[in-house]
């Protein structure tokens, strides 16, 4: 053997068993529902691929280069491992790429660096050799790459057989990623063509005798929460005092046992915004959101975002309001969402005319980097730096987490106070669409959106507000609320239809079994919406044991 070819067998002979790390730690993080034979499968057969492809061709370089796709793919699970701990990678994972700005995307892989090293310090070498190999004519001896071969040949044929007779070939890295990758794809062109495919849609809603005889104008807020955590709310209980405004005004009705149906905002939010719910989200292109049901009904409505449009069903959803405003678009916007205030005020000002009006706002609420969601001057509990994702730093993270928390309650409060001004009767409906986890326990697992959700991801605050002149106009909804206060509540099916009842709509798609203003209001069954858009029993979801038992010692669920 020539030195040229010594070198393209070695090349050729440790690539592929760099691109079977994945495979590895997927056996181990998500072991627990493999069998031994898929997990035999996971490694042997795409190590039988990648050999018959770095052995069976000769010249190696091209063969290296060739596997580039599968190093990315590769490369992007184990830091997702870091993250989260286990799954491959999800189709909303993809889809988060696509609907997270750049800036955000940065900020999240600052702080996954070492994960990221690791990825480097293992692709980098072979893709580096591989361009090396085919400047430099590295080739294998024939007779290795021809034997080798056909005698990979043999295995990759034996495993195919047996895949396909189990269905063992969809559970392989990186067959299942790539089926998620080609989903994602399918997805991304739905929500583009959404205003061709919900153009047939109208809630044809109307207005109940009651409201269209009332005087008093309505003036309602449906306010979208970002990242929130009930167990971080001091009306939920929490020690802080995270919501001392809320706290004192009279009005507020807190849910405490609220849990979501999804953990990534770009499929919760359409559901708080909208008749679909998790046995329906695969129809979401077909639907148009609440706002929709208001303009039917003859209110004036708005939509601020203090999120970027990323051309997701939020964005679609908020483009159907007679106002639509992002705030990135907004001169002088400080990212804050105490700025949304300001565009609530001059419309109400600017609107003074109308019977009737809906506001919908999209918060940035308590996303990640937290002490970018309130000015440094008001940060009150302290240490709030450095915000580095490390579980080191998680005083500084829990407490400016908790001074977000303080802006909500600001918000929301300084909401009711521009309303209420406005004279009539008002409401406010908020929920949050997912938690976040903060390295709260032994599994040190930070952020959302994860394959298998957690506590921390589910438990989320609920408010719903009433003016003074709401109660005495529908003193049975006040009655109601305060008995479903303490009922367990999904957000992402009941948030719809409050909002249509205390606008006093009617329209067929209101459900009146989930409005929380209702008295025939019943606790959902506890489901969750998987990442491949199928809805499953929330135990079967993938969810641990102790999250499910932090959720039975809230008696949220049994
Ligand atoms: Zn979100």
């Amino acid at each position: 053997m020539t030195g040229k070819e010594k070198k393209a067998l070695a090349l050729a002979l440790v690539t592929p068993l760099l691109l079977i790390v994945p495979n590895i730690l997927l056996n181990i993080t998500d072991g627990y529902y493999m069998t031994a034979g898929e997990k035999i499968l996971n490694i042997a057969g795409p190590l039988a691929v990648y050999y018959f492809i770095t052995m069976g061709w000769k010249k190696t370089g091209g063969a290296v280069l060739c596997l580039i796709p599968v190093m990315v793919l590769a490369a992007f699970q184990i830091v997702l491992l870091d993250l989260y701990g286990e799954s491959i990678i999800a189709v909303d994972m993809f889809l988060n790429v696509v609907t997270t700005d750049a800036d955000e995307a940065g900020t999240l892989l600052a702080n996954l660096l070492g994960a990221i090293g690791v990825v480097v310090a293992l692709y980098l070498p072979p893709i580096v050799f591989g361009i090396v190999a085919l400047v430099k004519g590295w080739k294998l001896p024939s007779a290795a790459s021809r034997s080798t071969k056909s005698v990979i040949a043999c295995i990759l044929l034996t495993i195919v057989a047996e895949g396909i007779k189990h269905r063992w070939l969809e559970n392989i890295f990186p067959v299942n990623v790539t089926r998620n990758m080609i989903t994602a794809v399918e997805r991304t062109v739905q929500s583009k063509n959404y205003l061709k495919t919900s153009a047939g849609f109208s809630h044809n809603a109307e207005l109940t005798t009651k409201e269209a005889t009332d005087s008093l104008p309505t003036t309602l807020v449906l306010v979208i929460g970002e990242t929130g955590r009930s167990c971080r709310w001091q009306l939920g209980g929490y020690e802080r005092e995270t919501n001392p405004r809320l706290s004192r005004r009279a009005g507020v009705t807190y849910f405490g046992k609220a849990i979501t149906e999804s953990n990534t905002t770009h499929k919760s939010v359409p559901m708080l915004m909208s008749a679909v719910v998790p046995e329906t989200f695969d129809s979401v292109m077909y639907y148009r959101s609440v706002i929709e049901a208001f303009n039917n009904a003859g209110y004036h409505t708005a939509y601020f975002s203090n999120q970027p449009p990323n051309g997701s069903y939020n964005q679609r959803f908020g483009e159907e309001a007679d106002v639509t405003v992002f705030m990135q678009d907004v001169e002088g916007s400080t990212g804050l969402d105490r700025d949304l205030l300001g565009q609530v005020k001059n419309y109400l000002d600017t609107t003074k005319m109308a019977q009737r009006r809906l506001i919908v706002l999209h918060t940035y609420g308590n996303h990640f980097r937290y002490n970018e969601r309130y000015p440094a001057d008001e940060a009150r509990f302290k240490p709030d730096s450095p915000m580095d994702a490390v579980k080191s730093n998680r005083e500084a993270l829990w407490n400016a987490y908790d001074n977000a928390t303080l802006q909500v309650d600001l918000l929301l409060d300084s909401l009711a106070t521009l309303t209420t001004t406005q004279g009539g009767k008002s409401a406010i409906v908020y929920a949050a669409d997912h938690g976040e986890d903060m390295y709260d326990d032994e599994r040190e697992r930070f952020l959302h959106a994860s394959p298998v959700p957690t506590y921390y991801q589910l438990h989320v605050p609920m408010v719903v507000w009433m003016s003074e002149g709401m109660e005495e106009t529908y003193p049975e909804m006040v009655s109601a609320l305060k008995e479903n206060a303490e009922k367990r509540v999904s957000p992402s099916e009941s948030l719809y239809p409050t909002l249509l009842q205390l606008g006093g709509l009617s329209t067929r798609y209101l459900n009146r079994e989930q409005a929380v203003t209702d008295p025939s209001f019943q606790s959902p069954r506890p489901i969750y919406l998987t990442d491949r858009n199928v809805t499953v029993a929330l135990e079967d979801s993938g969810v641990k044991k102790a999250d499910l038992d932090s959720l039975r010692a809230r008696k949220i669920i049994d």
